[in-house]
Formats: C-alpha cells, structure tokens, sequence
C-alpha cells in the first residue's frame, strides 16, 4: 500500500469511527474545516490534557489562561500582523488552482532531497556492508550536482522571501521549470500577497461598527495579559504563560485534511527570560518539547528538527518539529526566540510600560520571549497517523489503533459474554466502578470476536470480558489491544490494571527524564 493510499484509508476510518467529520457535511462541506465526532473529541481532550499537564502542572513557573477569540484590533497592527501576515500566492491558468509560491518551491526542494536518498539506498544496496554512507554522499558526484542546484534554489527562495520580492519568487519557481500537479502546465500568473486574517464587525451597523480580527494565533492574548498575570501571580523571571484556544486562518491552499485547516487549535506557550539568557531557553525548550513528542513511543527517527534559515520578523533563532506524516516530514510545533518584540511592540502601541522590575539585578527591562507553539490538530494527525495499521491475523484481518494508551478515546470496553444470566449486571457493576477515573463502554452487541475488532478500530488499549466464571469467583479476562493477549484477573485488580496501562505518569516520567 502506498503512503497515499494508506492516507486515504486514515480518512475514511476517522469518518467511519466518528473520529472527524467534514464540516457541514449535509451541505457539501466547507473546504478546510472539520468537525471532530465522540471519538475525535475524547482523543483531543487526552491530547490537550497531556500537553497542560507537561507544561502547566510539571513546570512550577508556568501558569495557564484563557483569553478571548476578539481583540482590540490595534493588537494585530502591534503584533505585525496587519502589515506583514500574508502569504505569497500563484495561480496556474489552466488548472485555476491556486498555491502558495513557497510551498510550491518547498515541494521541489524535498523531492531533491529523496532523490539523493535514493542514489544513498541505491549505492547502499550495492555495496554492502562496505559501505561508507558519509564519504559517499561527500564524493558522489551526481549527489553533489543535485544537492548544489538545490542549495542555490533554497538560497534564492529565502532571499527573495527575506526581500518580500514576489517577482524573484516567480522567476524561481519558472527557473525551476515547476508545473501545477493538476494541468501539468508551467502557466503560471504572477507572485501576490494574500492576508491571511479573518475579518469581522463588532457592534451594531447604526452605530458605526468596527472591524475586528479573528485571532490568527493564540500568542497575543498572552503578551497583552503579560502585565495582568506577572503582577496578580507575584510571577518572578523566568515564567511561562500557558494557553489553548482556537485560531483561525484564511489558509489559501487547504490540504492534507486536518494539517491545514482554516479553523484549528493552538496549544501556546511563551516563557519571559532575562535578555541575554534567551538562547539558554531556546535549547532548553527545544530538548523538552522533542522529549513531550518522543515519550508517545512512535520511534525517534519518526521526528527531526528543521531550523529556519528565513526569521519571521520577530525571531533570533527558529525551529520546528517535524514528524514524519504519510505525505513526508512536516512541521507540527514551531520553538521561536522571539525577543523583545512583542512586548516592546504592545508598550508602543498602546502607551503602556510593559517591563518588568528584577529583583536580583535591581532594573526594569523588557523580557525576552521564548515560545513554543503546536497545533492540536496536526498532533491529533500525528497520532493518528502514526497509529492506523492493518494487520493480517492467522485466519483474520484486523485493523487497529494504536493510540498511545493515556491518549485513547475510550480506555476500557467491557463486555458481557451474552446478554443474560446477570452477566450484563456484572458489566454495569464494572462500569460503575471505572467510570469516575475513565472513559469506560459497555458493549454487548455481536459476538465478542466482533466486539474485539470495533474496539481495535478505535484504539481501546484494555477489553474487559465477563463470563459465567466471573459470576462463580469475580474474576474476568483482560484483553490488550497491541499484544491481543488475555490475562484472567480478579475485578478488585481492575482499577490498578487500568491505571498501570493509560495513566500519564509513564509519559511524564520520560518527559521529566
Ligand atoms: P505552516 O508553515 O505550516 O503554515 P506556520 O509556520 O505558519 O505553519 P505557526 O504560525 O508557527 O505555523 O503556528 C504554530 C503551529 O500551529 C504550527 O506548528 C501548526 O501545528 C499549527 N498550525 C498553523 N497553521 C495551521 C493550520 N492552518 N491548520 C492547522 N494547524 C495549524
């Protein structure tokens, strides 16, 4: 099965289980904006919790808030968003699709990139175990032809970013000799700036309206409540503000299902630092942040850092995560140093002084920022995708996710052997002594192979099955969803069992590590 193929399958799953929905779907849908169903919401929740929990609860220093969507609209000229929010978007005349001339180019770059893997792969095959993968991507001499023109396309695309230069980003892209995957077609027409903010009116027409923004990210009501929190918390430097919320996104080309949404969520972190110590911080996050992604247990080689050679305006030092999706690596959570530019930005535009006194050092300063900044949904893609397998059993298939267990949806079924002789009574006892910790099911329709398999199929990590035994001497089989091994245990175990297997502990611990 291919990489799309296998996509494919993902998306129709989500739908099939109730993970996500297209929005509005009865009307046709609206491009880019999805809804998520009992099972999508449950995996969201666990995701958020995980993510509060290893920033808010396990860092004492860190406190969280929930500011509002709306926002005085001098916000987003202070933040630079008014001015310089946009993307650089290119129509193909024939196809009348519409991208963004950056990915276009990026999209380029990476298939460069897998082809010198597949010269590596090639050569490694042929060599052996003689072979000497660094000298030869150093000597190899259609390598270093590939791997130079792409050098020179990335310079000439960060530069011509840099510059804000769309008719160089149009040379580039024909230089290049780019076509629109739909028509083929090299027609393209002219490089132009698109603003990516949603507007909207607050307030009557009568009574002259204003326009407003919907927040394109969550960062800002945390830097105009920097005062606010630094001062009713008694916040001593360093100190992080916590959020998540939502944010939306005029995004011009929505693909990829939920990667790029116009509406999503961003779970945002921004932690004030004295100048001068902020690229201590910025490792500091980076090391954590890959550590929260890697204690889920999908495989370290599934991740990778990607530093930014072309700053956002803000920004001393940039990084993202990328995980490694079934349409390749891509960004999940983006690690800036964004120095005092947001907070010296607020204090010029409205008036205020927006500094903070340091006790140790006796002076007033604007604090330096590093923040970190990941979407919900492209980690509840991440998970998902990273968890979607198809196994062939001995006489069976099966499809099973293999959701991390603290992040599963639903994290015991139990299910009554047949639907009489007070087997089902026992269930709901279970049920009922689970279910003030867990999101616990009953299930009690067709038999239990089936049962077995619906619950792979949205990743129940435990299935808890009651037979006439249990009725004899309280004990029941557990079931495990990755091993589909059955153990038999007394009902008193249960809730330790439970506990032992989804708790959160096992992943703060490798966090904390
Ligand atoms: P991209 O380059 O993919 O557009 P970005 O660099 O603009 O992303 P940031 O502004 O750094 O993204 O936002 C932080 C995080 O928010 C991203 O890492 C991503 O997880 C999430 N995010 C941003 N835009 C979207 C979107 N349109 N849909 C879903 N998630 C998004």
């Amino acid at each position: 099965m291919t990489q799309e193929e296998l996509f494919k399958k993902l998306i129709a799953h989500c739908k099939e289980y109730g993970f996500i929905f297209p929005s509005s779907e009865i009307y046709d849908g609206l491009s880019a904006v999805y809804d998520y169903g009992q099972m999508g919401v449950e995996l969201k929740n666990n995701i958020k919790k995980y993510w509060w929990e290893a920033m808010v609860r396990l860092n004492e220093n860190i406190v969280g808030i929930d500011a509002a969507i709306f926002m005085h609209p001098r916000v987003w000229e202070a933040s630079g968003h008014v001015g310089a929010f946009n993307d650089p978007l290119i129509d193909n005349k024939d196809s009348k699709k519409r991208y963004r001339a950056d990915v276009l180019i990026e999209d380029w770059l990476a298939k460069q990139d897998e082809k010198i893997e597949k010269e590596v792969a090639k050569a490694r095959k042929r060599f052996g175990e003689n072979f000497d993968e660094a000298l030869f991507r150093e000597t190899n001499g259609r390598i270093g032809e590939i791997k130079a023109k792409r050098d020179e396309a990335n310079h000439r695309m960060v530069q011509a970013l840099t510059d804000n230069d769309l008719a160089a980003l149009k040379q580039l892209i024909e230089d290049l000799e780019i076509v629109c995957p739909i028509s083929g077609t090299k027609n393209w027409t002219d490089v132009r700036q698109f603003n990516l903010m949603f507007e909207t009116k607050i307030g009557s027409v009568s009574e002259g309206a204003g326009t407003i923004y919907l927040r394109p990210e969550t960062a800002q009501g945390i830097f105009v409540n920097f005062l606010n929190v630094q001062k009713s918390g008694r916040m001593k430097i360093p100190f992080g503000i916590a959020q998540i919320g939502k944010a939306f996104r005029n995004e011009i080309v929505a693909r990829q299902f939920i990667f790029r949404m116009r509406e999503f969520e961003q779970m945002e972190m921004q932690f004030f630092v004295r100048p001068g110590q902020e690229m201590e911080w910025f490792k500091h996050w980076k090391e954590y942040r890959m550590r929260w992604h890697r204690a889920l247990g999908f495989g370290d080689n599934m991740y990778r850092f990607h530093d930014h050679e072309k700053l956002a305006h803000y920004a001393n030092a940039a990084t993202d995560i990328e995980f490694n999706f079934p349409f390749g690596f891509k960004e999940v959570e983006g690690i800036h140093s964004r120095t005092d530019f947001d907070l010296g930005n607020h204090a010029k535009f409205s008036g205020r002084k927006i500094q903070y006194f340091d006790p140790e050092t006796n002076e007033s300063y604007t604090p330096y920022v590093i923040e970190t900044s990941i979407g919900v949904d492209r980690m509840v893609l991440q998970v998902l995708s990273a968890a979607y397998q198809e196994e062939q059993l001995e006489n069976d298939s099966r499809v099973v996710l293999r959701i991390p267990a603290p992040l599963a949806p639903v994290k015991v079924a139990v299910l009554p052997l047949v639907k009489k002789d007070g087997l089902p009574e026992m269930a709901k006892e279970i049920v009922d002594m689970l279910k003030f910790d867990y999101n616990v099911t009953s299930d009690e329709k067709d038999s239990i192979g089936k049962r077995y398999r619906r619950n792979d199929a949205i990743g129940t990590p435990l299935c808890v099955t009651v037979d006439h035994q249990s009725l004899e001497d309280r004990t029941v089989t557990v079931r495990h969803r990755d091993t589909m091994e059955q153990q038999r245990v007394k009902i008193d175990e249960l809730p330790s069992i439970v506990e032992q297997v989804t708790g959160m502990k096992s992943l703060f611990k490798n966090i904390l590590k």
